[in-house]
């Protein structure tokens, strides 16, 4: 310490400012981006290596600069996209605080190249650490191109902030992904290490750009927003079925096109969806427009968080524009009932049928037939006798919650009704079958080669880019212990072969189940608590038999038996129970007699 106040040298207050801008590689990627669409792009290549911890390329079609302004870009505070105190009200470009070239510029090895659509000679600036290097002319294409490598190589401490080349690449692709979204006009391409990651044409609708991310598959399920009122106009799609809502899914919010979160719009969405927590979330591409004066953006320097100066309104807005979307979606045709839950995302709205009249016990328990055990013996010649002891089922290990069971039958769609030697056990089939599943693929056998088998078509599934990132990863440890899933490039993955109890699944939700339980299975240190295999078996036991499917009664008895082998019958893999049992002395109890 000098003991004397002086003002910090431009290049190092640069690096103290970039420490807001330039948090990683992703960040540049973002700002980058959004100048090229700031500067009217319509064709935008992204190129990045060593998940942008080496390089970085961004470059543009759009109206590139003069030498002049070239060399004002890379100024502090400088822009061209305001001018004085009261446009900060009415931002109507991405970017405006003109700190990001500087910021960039002083904290890598830089390179600026850039040429006006009226001339034909571009400036070529190099800049190191804040200092500029050099500055030349140089035939190049009309726009910008900007290389940003070997980040914060002049600051260690920075440089050790930055993760594994993976996770900088994921954030990344993220990053890609929301612009990508935001302007489905744009020709954009992502190269990662010198291979194509995406390349999405121009001219785009959002429905074709979705599609393009997601596969043609995904518009089924997708409600169509589209609601207006006087300044609010609110667009986009949000996913009206189970599937995508399950668990973790990608919520994409633009405000005026740009990226944005914003609490209030999570809230509005958890309220037009009746969620009863946050766990469960709808997919969404949601796009708020709305004067420009009626959002500040100013908030955070990275301009990710908006407010907004009449925020019930907006809210409003989207709550009603939700339900009206997925109100549309389940009845085509009619207008959104009023005061009904809209879209109860999460829960199957299938009509619920009337037991069919087979399931009426006295027809159906003979002809189901108790074999006595045993998985696929034929029927035992006791079968029809319901009410004989004998033909009870025996667990023959005795280990299991009975010693012999009787099916009753069913109540509902998903309960199943047994009396045991103890009482009377309610069984949900759905909890059964996925604590059979996850032990027979935690089992020994399961990553047995033999235990593989091949399907008769291969199928091919488009996944969602965040998932098929997460998959990509953990193809090695799926493949081994029995699938057999091949990247096929643009986040399509072929499956050939499966686990064997899983043949029937369906794979492209097996193949998100599997990846979200892989994204969230991974402890901090990377590694699943209980081991790779515990984990897949749990994500792929989620496939187990859903609500849409009704098990023949002969099924049912073979589950009810499988169950009765679990090591651990009570409870499935995700800690709900199985089962509920009601003792006979319990019953003797409520009716008086105990
Ligand atoms: P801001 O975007 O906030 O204005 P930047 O530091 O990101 O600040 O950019 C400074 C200025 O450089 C911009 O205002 C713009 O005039 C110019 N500029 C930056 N990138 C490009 C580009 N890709 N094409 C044309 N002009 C650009
Ligand atoms: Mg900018």
């Amino acid at each position: 310490m000098t003991g004397r106040v002086n003002f910090l040298p431009l290049h190092v207050a640069n690096q103290i400012a970039a420490g807001e801008v330039v948090e990683r590689p992703a960040s540049v990627v973002k700002e980058l981006l959004e100048n090229a669409l700031d500067a009217g792009a319509d064709r935008i290549e992204v190129e990045v290596a060593g998940g942008g911890r080496d390089r970085i390329e961004v470059s543009d079609n759009g109206s590139g600069m003069s030498r002049d302004d070239a060399l004002m870009s890379v100024e502090r505070h400088a822009t061209s996209k305001i001018e004085a105190a009261g446009d900060i009200a009415r931002i109507a470009t991405l970017g405006f605080r003109g700190e990001a070239l500087a910021a960039i510029s002083s904290v890598s090895r830089f390179r600026l190249v850039s040429c006006s659509r009226e001339r034909t000679v571009g400036t070529a600036i190099t800049i190191a650490g804040g200092k500029i290097e050099e500055v030349s002319d140089t035939g190049a294409p009309a726009g910008t191109a900007v290389q940003v490598s070997d980040l914060f190589y002049n600051l260690p401490a920075r440089r050790k902030f930055m993760r594994a080349k993976t996770t900088e690449l994921s954030h990344v692709r993220t990053v890609f992904l929301w612009y990508a979204l935001a302007y489905p006009g744009c020709s954009l391409a992502l190269k990662i290490d010198g291979r194509e990651g995406y390349r999405l044409a121009g001219g785009a609708s959002l429905a074709d750009r979705v599609r393009e991310l997601y596969g043609s598959d995904i518009m089924t399920d997708l409600a169509s927003l589209d609601w207006q009122d006087g300044d609010l106009r609110i667009s986009g799609y949000i996913s009206s079925s189970p599937l995508s809502s399950a668990g973790r899914a990608e919520q994409y919010v633009f405000i005026n096109s740009r990226p944005a979160s914003a609490p209030l719009v999570s809230y509005a969405l958890r309220e037009a969806c009746s969620l009863p927590d946050s766990s469960r979330r709808p997919l969404v591409f949601l796009f708020v427009g709305l004067p420009f004066d009626q959002v500040d953006v100013n908030v955070h320097p990275t301009k990710r968080e908006v407010r907004f100066k009449r925020p019930a309104v907006v809210r409003d807005g989207l709550i009603a524009a939700i339900r009206e979307a997925l109100a549309k979606k389940q009845a085509p045709g009619l207008p959104a009932a009023p005061g009904r839950p809209a879209g109860r995302v999460g829960e199957t709205d299938a009509p619920v049928a009337p037991p069919p009249a087979a399931w009426r016990l006295d027809r159906v328990m003979p002809a189901a037939g108790y074999t006595g055990g045993g998985q696929s013996g034929p029927p035992s010649p006791d079968a029809g006798d319901a009410g004989n002891l004998a033909a009870h089922n025996r667990n023959p290990g005795k280990q299991g919650p009975w010693i012999w069971f009787r099916l009753l039958g069913r109540v509902g769609e998903r309960y199943a009704l047994i009396e045991t030697d103890g009482g009377l056990v309610t069984l949900d089939q759905r909890a059964a079958h996925e604590r059979v599943l996850y032990e027979r693929l935690v089992s020994s056998e399961f990553s047995a080669p033999d235990c593989s088998q091949t399907l008769l078509m291969p199928v091919t599934v488009k996944m969602s880019p965040a998932d098929a990132h997460n998959l990509r990863r953990h193809l090695p440890r799926l493949n081994d212990l029995g699938f057999s899933i091949n990247d096929f490039g643009d986040d399509s993955f072929m499956v050939d072969a499966l686990p064997e109890p899983l043949v029937d699944a369906p794979c492209r939700e097996l193949l998100v189940s599997l990846s979200e339980g892989l994204a969230t299975g991974a402890g901090k240190t990377g590694e699943a608590p209980h081991g790779w295999r515990h984990t897949i078996a749990r994500a792929a036991s989620r496939l187990a038999i859903s609500a849409r499917r009704r098990l023949s009664l002969d099924e049912l008895r073979r589950l009810v038996e499988d169950l009765a082998t679990c090591r651990m019958p009570y409870v499935c893999p995700h800690g709900r129970p199985t089962m509920v049992f009601t003792s006979l002395r319990e019953l003797d109890r409520k009716f008086g007699r105990g």
